[in-house]
């Protein structure tokens, strides 16, 4: 059982496994790049290490590097956080072959899950809802491909095996635009993924994005945490996340929830992971499988009180669960903004130096940050510099401790999209719940913008 952590990743997530860690009685490892050696998960863990310049790939995604400093630290175990390495199957590989523990699920399960063709065709093994399309991947026959296009009927979409950061898709209104739209994505595939293996669906043309929280150990249990909302996107991002998910029966979730935690049964999952759905004329569609901790995880930690990274680390360790299934009974409603050091209006990045940082507090509020007056927010990795979650006995009270800890929450020195939440916090949309998962597309073309100066 190991007892020290490398943390490769940065940012708020590096900072909330460190934290884990000590409330653990781990020895926590921070690694990090050039740009990063005065943030705060360096400042608080045990020891750091930096392995490289700011730019990524030659730190955070050098697999090489972060193996050698797991090997002069003499760490046990590498916890990947979310983005960067955190789904890359030789990374997990890497990290078992070298003798330690990856903190999420084996390298194979990560492979699997990865390829969406492949995932797909477990998930329908396993009883869980699948969006319809075709039966793996195209053969590259243009009358196979037609035929299973019409079969499904138009509009569909055209998606990469090894797609992934909403890239590698292509929607088809009609036969005559398939052809040329599977040649391109599959141009795109090889270059962007290295794998060119495409796959037909429908396209559904009002979902909502619905997702299942699972944790899974390897003493043959597996639980479900109820689901998320995050229909509220721009570009495929997220934004604000919610759970429950408003207006759907909590039967449902239910039998979704057995389904998921089923599926991991079945594919030998461990840790915590994520099933993503679309949500359309009350059915539920998967499209894909998180196999790692979500920026939205805490939400769910909200509602029900259980703490996701603590027991993800706890089952990399051999524990078995700290609960079952029966002790999982949600209260209440969580909201989460993510607050992104961009203008709220144009949403063109703002990195530069914080000289006013003041974070809201109160019942129910949570704030999850590396920012602090005199951080800097490089222009070198994702804009997140906040997230603000707040829980409620109810969605109403969740959201009126959102409105007031946005109208608290002060930043000088860059833009952040503060603004933009509190006015969506009052759009009548927003405030409804329920939306579908171009609600912000819709609101932003018709005008939509935050009132206040950036
Ligand atoms: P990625 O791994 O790139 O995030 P996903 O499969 O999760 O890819 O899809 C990303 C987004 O693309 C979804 O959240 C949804 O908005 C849209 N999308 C994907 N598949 C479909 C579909 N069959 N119908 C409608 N929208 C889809």
């Amino acid at each position: 059982m190991f007892d020290s952590v490398m943390i490769a990743n940065r940012g708020e997530i590096a900072l909330r496994v460190v934290r884990a860690c000590r409330t653990l009685g781990l020895t926590s490892i921070a690694i990090h790049s050039e740009a990063d050696s005065g943030t705060r998960a360096v400042a608080l863990a045990d020891r750091a290490l930096c392995i490289g310049p700011a730019a990524a790939a030659k730190s955070y995604l050098s697999i090489d590097h972060i193996l050698a400093a797991a090997k002069l630290t003499q760490a046990q175990s590498i916890h990947p956080g979310y983005g960067f390495l955190s789904e890359n199957a030789d990374f997990a590989e890497a990290v078992e072959k070298a003798g330690l523990t990856f903190i999420g699920p084996p390298s194979h399960v990560i492979r699997l899950m990865g390829d969406k063709v492949s995932a797909k065709q477990a998930m329908q093994a396993a009883g869980v809802p699948c969006v319809v399309g075709s039966e793996g991947a195209l053969s590259g026959d243009a009358d196979e491909a037609r035929a299973i296009a019409r079969s499904i009927g138009y509009p569909v979409i055209v998606k990469a095996a090894g797609g992934g950061g909403g890239r590698g898709m292509r929607v088809v209104q009609s036969e005559s635009e398939l052809m040329d739209a599977i040649a391109l994505t599959r141009e795109e595939a090889a270059r962007a993924f290295g794998n060119p293996a495409l796959y037909i669906e429908k396209f559904l043309q009002h979902p909502r994005h619905v997702e299942i929280q699972v944790l899974a150990d390897s003493h043959g249990n597996a639980v479900w945490l109820g689901a998320r909302d995050c229909s509220l996107q721009r570009r495929n991002q997220k934004l604000v996340e919610e759970s429950p998910a408003v207006g759907i029966a909590p039967e449902e979730i239910q039998k979704l929830g057995e389904q998921c935690a089923r599926a991991c049964l079945e594919i030998g999952y461990r840790g915590a992971g994520t099933f993503e759905f679309l949500y359309e004329d009350g059915h539920f569609a998967f499209i894909e499988m998180n196999t790692r901790v979500q920026v939205e995880h805490p939400v769910t930690e909200m509602v029900t009180g259980i703490d996701i990274v603590r027991e993800q680390i706890e089952v990399a360790r051999g524990k078995p669960l700290s609960f079952t299934q029966s002790d999982v009974v949600p209260h209440g409603h969580a909201i989460e903004c993510r607050i992104n050091a961009e203008d709220p209006r144009s949403f063109t990045p703002s990195p530069g130096e914080v000289t006013r940082w003041i974070v809201p507090g109160g019942p129910g509020i949570r704030v999850e940050s590396h920012m602090h007056a005199g951080a800097t927010v490089s222009p070198h990795y994702d804009s997140l510099v906040a997230k603000l979650i707040a829980h409620g006995s109810t969605r109403q009270e969740a959201m009126a401790r959102m409105r007031t800890a946005l109208a608290e929450f002060e930043v000088q020195g860059i833009h952040t999209t503060i603004a933009l939440h509190r006015a969506l916090m009052e759009e009548p949309g927003v405030t409804e719940g329920g939306f579908d998962i171009h609600h912000l597309e819709r609101c932003l073309a018709a005008g939509f913008t935050p009132k206040e100066q950036a």
